[in-house]
């Protein structure tokens, strides 16, 4: 379907919640793939039948940019590139995971192992470690690594013969997540960054460098979108689910849910003193342990907030974080 001007999108099944990926192929020279989908043989197909529709084929690729690197945006990207010759751009935070062989949690990755005692700290149980999204040996399936050929910063052009492309960095997400935006015709490629019907989640993320703290991934997400809402954009090609038309409605509904959830967060820290894990299960008291690594996501970062706010104050306690309100939270 051509979504916008010689920019088609082709979903792809996924069998996550999210629902189908959205594929996009932007009509140029040099020919552009913007992310994948997984490497299942329902996505491979529904991509080479989208693809065969506008009279392509994957050998026809000439460039190929990653949104970032979760399995769903990238999984096939390594099959597409084996049957032609093109070039890959992503931002430099996810070379390593797209190039690394073994995939993003693996027990040889120190992030792997910071991620595990954060967790326990944050009061998540033992038993839950084990289920939580990141560490399912079924999602290695779901991808092969690709090579990154071109990497893309933060106000980088990519140049195609009719359009330009500036490359917007919106950490939140994924530490790399970048949007493609084209000013002339009011686009923004958005990735994961906006749906319409879903609120992304900023994942907890610990960076490669083990030398650097933990991202305060919902700040850093807020602070993405407000730096959105100075784009003049028409039309968001999103990476799952309808295209949005109301950019600032979306966003403005989103900062409103988070300033709700922050407020109901501060509400229950008064009291006595509590871990991320209870304020995750006060959020969601019917998370199911396949989602747990979501709401453990969104606890932290409303932590992280009101921690810098001055209205939570954290201590560690008998090996567990734990955190107790001081001040009204800001607005
Ligand atoms: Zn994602
Ligand atoms: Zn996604």
């Amino acid at each position: 379907m051509e979504v916008a001007k010689h920019i088609h999108q082709i979903p792809t099944p996924t069998p996550f919640y999210v629902g189908a990926i959205n594929t996009y192929l932007i009509e140029d020279e040099p020919l552009t793939l913007v992310d994948s989908g997984l490497k299942t043989e329902e996505a491979e197909e529904a991509l080479r039948a989208g693809l065969k529709e506008l009279g392509f084929a994957f050998s026809d690729i000439e460039q190929i940019i990653i949104t970032h690197s979760h399995l769903d945006h990238y999984g096939l990207m390594a099959t597409i590139a084996s049957e032609g010759n093109p070039r890959v751009c992503a931002h430099p935070l996810e070379v390593f995971d797209l190039q690394n062989p073994r995939g993003y949690a693996n027990e040889d990755d120190e992030r792997y192992h910071r991620t595990e005692r954060f967790l326990l700290k944050s009061g998540l149980p033992k038993e839950l470690l084990e289920n939580i999204l990141m560490r399912h040996p079924i999602f290695e399936q779901l991808r092969d690594p690709i090579t990154v050929t071109q990497m893309v910063n933060d106000g980088d052009v990519i140049r195609l013969k009719h359009r330009e492309l500036r490359v917007v960095h919106c950490p939140g997400h994924s530490p790399g997540l970048i949007n493609l935006y084209d000013s002339a015709a009011r686009v923004l490629l958005s990735g994961d960054n906006l749906l319409k019907h879903i609120s992304p989640v900023p994942l907890i993320n610990f960076p490669k460098d083990s030398s650097q703290p933990r991202a305060h991934s919902l700040a850093d997400y807020l602070a993405t979108l407000r730096r959105l809402k100075t784009l003049d954009v028409d039309i968001v090609l999103t990476g799952h689910g309808e295209i949005i038309h109301d950019m600032n409605e979306i966003i403005d509904s989103i900062v409103v849910h988070h300033e709700v959830r922050k407020r109901k967060v501060h509400r229950f820290l008064d009291g006595s003193p509590k871990t991320a894990y209870d304020v995750c299960s006060h959020l969601f008291p019917k998370i199911e342990a396949y989602h747990i690594y979501l709401g453990m996501s969104e606890a932290v970062g409303h932590l992280d907030i009101l921690q810098t706010e001055g209205a939570v104050e954290m201590e560690e306690r008998n090996g567990k974080f734990l955190y107790h309100s001081k001040g009204a939270p800001r607005h």
